[in-house]
């Protein structure tokens, strides 16, 4: 099995300021989590799809998403939207690609701080809206080029290229304001997907208030691959990742954190340095993370910021024995 990329296989990762993706394939099988801002020209310059635009869903089996936060999502839009030319017209067999992804939360996360007067709630009808209906919006908001090609240019119906569910959560948590996510009993794994040989689970992350937040785990004859999403140190991406030969993790430079956020206004520099803080995974943890998994591989992606000092690192080699990758786009390990 491989972790994205072109010779020997794969993991692509978009710079940080762009968007997030990793894809992961077996055999000419590609499944790719998230879609953030860049990451179908990443895709196509990988090779693993063909090598024009026309054929770029050609190999891709199913799309994960983490969450639902814009810089792993933002490409999702085009996907859909291009979805029968780049399958169809592409030659690609009628089997419907996968996604999945969060459903709906069912209530909106907390004010932060507590004390400040909450902010007009966008699209309140419907202010949480999943995977599905999240897509369900895109279809209507590009009804025009829909009916038009498929009047016109008889491009077949986006939803017998796209079979999309939400991942439903309701045996784990009911997702309460602060967003925050039980720890599941070990062992548990949210089913999302079987492909053949290839079998897809996920686990509840915590990247509170944004919820609910997975991390995938793919398991195949070659080996094992777990993708943390966003998160701060999980229990339940450890339990997870045990044993797993590659473990693909966010990570987020502390000092960074510091240091940018003091040359913010106060109140708002230290609400966003609590966030960053309390949602992601910074490098001082992300090794006694991979340590406890027992990941025989450390893979660091959507490392904020883009480009981190490589001394800073060293913090990871004292916690975690594994092997250690720093991520970079279009990087690609074989398992
Ligand atoms: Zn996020
Ligand atoms: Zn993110």
């Amino acid at each position: 099995m491989t972790l994205l990329g072109t010779a020997g296989g794969p993991i692509f990762m978009t710079a940080d300021r762009r968007g997030v993706s990793t894809a992961v394939t077996y055999g000419d099988r590609v499944y790719i989590v998230d879609l953030g801002h860049g990451s179908v020209e990443r895709l196509v310059e990988t090779g693993l799809v063909g090598d024009t635009l026309q054929s770029a869903l050609m190999n891709v089996r199913a799309i994960m998403f983490t969450h639902l936060h814009s810089d792993h999502i933002t490409e999702w839009p085009a996907v859909y939207m291009t979805g029968p030319v780049n399958t169809e017209q592409g030659g690609r067999a009628a089997d419907p690609i996968l996604v999945r992804g969060p459903g709906n939360r069912g209530t909106l996360p907390r004010v932060f701080p507590p004390a400040r007067p909450a902010p007009p709630v966008v699209s309140p009808d419907d202010p949480t809206p999943g995977t599905h209906a999240m897509t369900a919006y895109l279809r209507r908001a590009f009804a025009s080029d829909f009916n038009d090609r498929l009047r016109d240019a008889r491009w077949i119906d986006h939803d017998s290229v796209f079979d999309v569910q939400d991942i439903d959560i309701a045996p784990y948590w009911t997702v309460d304001e602060s967003g925050v996510p039980p720890t599941l009993p070990r062992g548990t794994r949210i089913p999302v997907l079987v492909d053949g040989d290839v079998t897809v689970t996920a686990t509840l992350v915590d990247h509170h208030p944004s919820a609910p937040a997975f991390g995938y785990r793919f398991d195949t004859p070659d080996g094992s691959v777990v993708i943390s999403g966003d998160t701060c140190p999980s229990e339940n991406l450890i339990d997870l990742a045990q044993g797993c030969d590659y473990l693909v993790h966010e990570v987020i430079d502390e000092i960074w954190v510091d240091e940018f956020t003091s040359a913010l206004p106060p109140e708002a520099g230290e609400a966003l340095r609590q966030h960053l803080l309390e949602s992601h995974t910074t490098i001082a943890q992300v090794g006694t993370v991979a340590q406890h998994a027992g990941a025989k591989n450390l893979v660091l992606t959507h490392l904020s910021p883009a480009v981190i000092p490589a001394i800073r690192f060293s913090k990871i080699r004292q916690a975690y024995d594994g092997r250690l990758h720093v991520g970079k786009d279009l990087m690609s390990l074989g398992v």
